[in-house]
């Protein structure tokens, strides 16, 4: 930590600046520079709850309901929906998986509803292809 006045380095629990005097004020604040750098913010306050908003939940919620919502359109006999529904159940997987990774807030919803729509849609293709033979 430094001196807010001067910028002199200084011990972690003192409460004045020997340089300049100066009151050191234990901010636990989150600046601006702090939004801008998610990265450097995470290293010092790894304590702080999820301030950062989940980049693909929303995404990845509406594609898993989405991909249900086809998949289930096959089985009212609306023509091949449920190829849309497996294809957004797939990108839904994938963007909880990404937001795993980048955010490390796991989209288990999101991930729920592809991997429902998934199924639902492979098994729709399946009974759709026994049924063809
Ligand atoms: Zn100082």
């Amino acid at each position: 930590m430094f001196c807010q006045k001067c910028g002199k380095k200084l011990d972690e629990n003192s409460s004045f600046c020997p340089e300049c005097g100066a009151r050191i004020e234990k901010s636990e604040t989150v600046t601006y520079d702090d939004f801008d750098h998610p990265e450097r913010h995470e290293s010092f306050s790894s304590h702080k709850t999820n301030w950062v908003e989940p980049k693909y939940l929303t995404t990845c919620m509406i594609l898993g309901v989405l991909s249900i919502i086809f998949s289930v359109l096959n089985y009212f006999g609306v023509y091949l929906t449920h190829m849309i529904g497996i294809v957004m159940g797939i990108i839904a997987i994938s963007l909880a998986n990404k937001d795993k990774s980048e955010t490390k807030t796991f989209s288990k919803a999101g991930l729920t509803m592809g991997i429902i729509g998934l199924s639902l849609g492979a098994f729709a293709f399946i009974v759709g292809f026994i049924n063809a033979i």
